[in-house]
């Protein structure tokens, strides 16, 4: 036996479907190729092998064949890979993510913070920090089981992070439309229920108890606020809205 064939026990042969060849080299995409293992290995390592984060994928067929991330592939198997499809009827397949997300909660990592303002705006929980270093928000995403929004393939591979997804747009607002897309959360939207910069719960407030805290303007012509139950923060119905982008506005059901 020669040391090449001792060396490269098994050969797979691998496809990846959609945007998921986003993470390939080019020569890999959209077609089928070959990868020689030393050894046997899981699923979720030979996809993670490809430079394919775990999260990106909902669904493996191994010869035909619906499969989890932990199964061992064996020489010749023939192994395809899908990414969160919206709208395929895979319902006898096994998916390997949850969608849509029940109670969405995210954790945006450090260079998402306007995304992150916009899914707070959007009424959607979601934890920013900008000092955070990456141990804790590993953490903090276990703990508080939230979905890991990252702009960092490598985040993403980590093994403790179950649920996450790497954001492709660069602007913020396509950001904003891409995770909204992403999580099906266009009907979940609820404007101004959460604050923009703490994450806090907004709970209404009398006009009586913020007023001196008004400027004479918004004294004049507004009557409803609300109120940070956190930061303390107070909002009113365009308070914001001004300053908003015109397409959040449309993606939030603001205008
Ligand atoms: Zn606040």
């Amino acid at each position: 036996m020669g040391d090449r064939q001792k060396q490269n026990k098994l050969t797979v042969t691998l496809r990846f479907y959609e945007e998921l060849n986003d993470f390939l080299n080019p020569g890999r995409r959209n077609s089928e190729f070959e990868r020689q293992l030393p050894e046997t290995t899981s699923v979720k390592d030979l996809i993670e092998g490809c430079q394919v984060p775990h999260t990106e994928v909902d669904m493996i067929l191994v010869n035909g064949e619906s499969s989890g991330f932990d199964r061992l592939v064996r020489d010749g198997d023939r192994v395809s890979v899908y990414p969160v499809f919206e709208s395929l009827d895979i319902s006898s397949a096994t998916r390997l993510q949850e969608r849509p997300l029940r109670d969405p909660r995210f954790l945006a990592d450090v260079n998402l913070g306007k995304l992150a303002r916009y899914l707070r705006m959007a009424g959607f929980d979601t934890s920013y920090r900008n000092d955070a270093r990456d141990e804790e928000l590993a953490e903090q995403m276990i703990r508080e089981n939230r979905t890991l929004l990252t702009r960092d393939r490598r985040l993403l591979m980590r093994r403790v992070v179950e649920k996450g997804y790497l954001v492709r747009s660069d602007r913020p607002v396509d950001q904003l439309e891409e995770v909204m897309r992403r999580f099906d959360l266009a009907g979940k939207v609820a404007p101004f229920t959460r604050c923009m910069h703490c994450n806090g719960l907004l709970c209404p407030v009398p006009k009586e108890e913020v007023t001196q805290r008004l400027r004479p303007l918004t004294r004049k012509y507004y009557d409803s606020f609300s109120q940070c139950r956190q930061c303390e923060r107070v909002y009113w119905k365009g308070s914001h809205r001004d300053r908003i982008d015109p397409r959040v506005q449309v993606l939030l059901g603001m205008s």
